[in-house]
């Protein structure tokens, strides 16, 4: 029987018949993959520590007929500092239910496996949740292949300025001229040194509300046009004016 090794994030599980449990995990090798763990549901079972939902783990899988089945497994990181902070756990949660939503199943991307282990990594530590949420969903779009051009103004082409202007009827970046009521102006340089916040995040980035709300609203216009999906905006905007 063949045994496939993998890491990967515990995305959600789901009860199914006699007591097995479907696992949905987001891997290294094989991206977004669903697995059965038998008996996970019995009480004292050796799974309930290895299978919490956004733990990183190492694990065995076999497939028999059409399914896959999970065996050996251990947790690299359970990420202790997140769960015992409510707001990091519920960002946390998005990221994963993010991952979730926009993923499909046996299409893996290393980029992306990679940015949720920064993004969680720098959760742990740091208490910028909001900056290190948008830049997770800045630079997911951006591995997507989704995410706008920054650099010329999608109506009449010209070199766009530091001054830019997110337009919801062309769903892209205007310039100054033609910016309209339908605009939502950001800074290009901010956008940039959000993208880069993951990777540098002592290199400081300031962001006031506003901010962090326009591009939150920019970010969310993108997941719901290209993965029919929507950011639950009162966590994110309650968390910001607490
Ligand atoms: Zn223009």
């Amino acid at each position: 029987m063949e045994i496939i090794k993998l890491r990967g994030y515990i995305l959600k599980k789901i009860p199914i018949k006699e007591e097995d449990l479907l696992i949905f995990l987001y891997t290294n090798m094989v991206g977004k993959i669903v697995v059965k763990a038998r008996g996970a549901t019995k009480i004292n079972n050796k799974w309930s520590r290895i299978i919490e939902t956004l733990n990183l783990i190492d694990t065995n899988i076999y497939k028999k007929r059409e399914y896959f089945y999970l065996t050996e497994s251990k947790v690299i990181d359970s990420f202790f500092p997140i769960k015992r902070d409510l707001n990091k756990s519920i960002f946390a949660l998005q990221i994963i239910n993010i991952i979730d939503k926009t993923q499909i199943d046996n299409n893996p991307d290393i980029n992306i496996f990679n940015l949720i282990t920064k993004t969680l990594n720098a959760m742990k530590e740091n208490n910028n949740i909001d900056i290190i949420f948008l830049s997770f969903v800045l630079n997911l779009l951006k591995f997507e292949g989704v995410l706008f051009p920054l650099d010329r103004c999608e109506k009449c082409g010209r070199e766009l300025s530091n001054d830019i202007y997110f337009d919801y009827n062309y769903g892209a970046f205007l310039c100054n001229k033609d910016s309209g009521e339908s605009s939502i102006d950001v800074k290009r340089e901010k956008l940039l040194n959000l993208e880069n916040y993951i990777d540098n995040r002592d290199e400081g980035l300031l962001l006031n509300k506003e901010e962090i709300l326009n591009i939150f609203k920019i970010l969310n216009y993108m997941l719901i046009k290209n993965f029919s999906f929507s950011l639950p905006d009162d966590i994110f905007i309650s968390y910001i004016y607490n």
